[in-house]
């Protein structure tokens, strides 16, 4: 054990922590009973607080492929495995993650704890869809196999319950064949919110679709770039997967701000022309664009940032989008970075974030005056019927976030019957009483 300063993905907040590792499987019962309040952490790509505890338990030890079907695609690891290390191996044998995060860099118990979503959510929902069999430890319980067979109940709870129903030992994960390592991507610009979701409608059957959207705060979501993407079907399964480059330290003070913020969506923007641009291009790069850089949080400084992600149904798109960004162009702050999506139909379990509508992620830089500002949108999504993405979550209120998760007193007493409720626990889970 070893006592240290850590923070989530978002660098906010940052905590003192006494971080156990595992090491052989053998040891997780005794270092469970000697735990008091703790949380599984992965890769610490979660933004927020949901890895944070006054201990915290990683799971990198966890770190063996198990078994391996060519005929099905069946993967069983351990859950300390990362995305990044699967597509090293399974790649070149054609086969990929069925559904993908923004980056590779997130563990497999991470993926099932946050029930991860993908660009290709309207048509192959969350990771937890591809998911056969979890191994759960639980304190009072020991090892438990749940899937949606035996356990049920807990399998729901699992899937997106953050943690906070045991540590995730393995995952039984079905892969998905591609005929290359890469993507015919198709680029387009698009001028006003009207046309960005129309665009959305219009390409609904391609599997892949994302846009980035510009939110500086001069005109906020008023232009983006929607990117469809499908595998292509005559390009090679090889490639070499690369290094990230370091950005080496944190800044005295953030290098993301209005202005930085302002060129960058300028240049980005500026390079996009009206007419449909093709390209092949790398599934990394289509995929895990951010990954280029290891460490790029650091580049908001000793503050950090905050992620805000939330869910609209479609119907409400259009009005909520327009009300997010009247009020921050009236609050003159900035998000560096904003990313819509369109998502498919919820799954069943209690905590999972996405249901069918709209999706945009926005960064802000820690700066006084955001939390008022997210109070303000946190009001909008609630009377739009919307929700909030957990993995991304630092701040909200309990009150807030519970009227988007209808199953959640389900799944607050299926962990008190587990007596999960006193020794698993978050600095989220605390505050949002999960
Ligand atoms: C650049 C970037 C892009 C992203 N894009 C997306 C995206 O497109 N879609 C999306 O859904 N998410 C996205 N995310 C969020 C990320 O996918 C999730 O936060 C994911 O959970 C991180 O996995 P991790 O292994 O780093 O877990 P951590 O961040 O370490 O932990 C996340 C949660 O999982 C729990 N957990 C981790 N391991 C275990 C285990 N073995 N047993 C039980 N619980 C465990 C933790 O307790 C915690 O509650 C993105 C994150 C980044 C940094």
């Amino acid at each position: 054990m070893k006592e240290k300063e850590i923070a989530g993905w978002g660098r906010y907040p940052k905590i003192k922590a006494k971080i156990y590792e595992i090491g052989e499987r053998e040891e997780i019962p005794a270092l469970l009973k000697h735990i008091s309040q703790g949380i599984p952490w992965g890769l610490g790509r979660s933004y927020g607080d949901s890895a944070l505890a006054q201990e915290i338990i990683l799971t990198k030890g966890l770190k063996h492929f198990l078994a391996f079907d060519p005929q099905t695609g069946l993967l069983r690891a351990e859950a300390g495995v990362s995305l990044r290390e699967i597509i090293q191996v399974f790649l070149p044998q054609g086969w990929f993650p069925p559904v993908v995060p923004g980056t590779q860099f997130v563990t497999l118990g991470g993926a099932v704890a946050a029930d991860i979503h993908g660009k290709n959510h309207h048509h192959h929902g969350c990771f937890s869809e591809f998911v056969e069999e979890i191994l759960l430890f639980i304190p009072e319980n020991g090892i438990l196999r749940v899937s949606r067979q035996e356990n049920p109940e807990l399998f729901y709870a699992t899937c997106g319950g953050m943690g906070l129903t045991g540590l995730i030992l393995e995952v039984s994960l079905r892969l998905t064949r591609v005929p290359s390592a890469f993507i015919r991507q198709t680029s387009i610009f698009l001028a006003g919110l009207e046309e960005i979701l129309t665009a959305f409608e219009e390409h609904q059957q391609a599997l892949y679709t994302v846009a980035w959207v510009d939110c500086s705060s001069t005109n906020p979501l008023g232009r983006g770039i929607l990117l469809i993407g499908e595998h292509a079907q005559e390009a090679p399964l090889k490639i070499r997967l690369q290094k990230p480059r370091a950005v080496p330290f944190v800044p005295p003070v953030s290098l993301v701000n209005s202005w930085s913020i302002r060129i960058f969506n300028w240049l980005y923007t500026k390079q996009a022309s009206r007419k449909p641009r093709l390209d092949l291009v790398p599934l990394e790069k289509f995929f895990f664009p951010l990954d280029k850089w290891a460490h790029w949080h650091r580049l908001y400084g000793p503050r950090g940032f905050l992620q805000y992600q939330f869910v609209v149904p479609k119907d409400q798109g259009l009005y909520a989008l327009r009300e997010i960004a009247q009020q921050i162009k009236k609050s003159g702050l900035s998000s560096s970075l904003a990313v819509l999506k369109l998502f498919g139909p919820e799954n069943k379990n209690f905590l999972s974030f996405p249901m069918e509508g709209y999706t945009l992620a926005l960064d802000f830089p820690y700066t006084e005056g955001l939390f008022r500002l997210l109070d303000r949108l946190d009001q909008i999504i609630l009377e739009c019927g919307g929700r909030f993405y957990l993995a991304k979550d630092a701040r909200l209120k309990a009150s807030v976030f519970e009227k988007g998760y209808p199953y959640l007193e389900r799944f607050r007493k299926l962990r008190k019957s587990l007596g999960l409720d006193k020794k698993i626990q978050s600095l989220q889970s605390r505050r949002l009483a999960l």
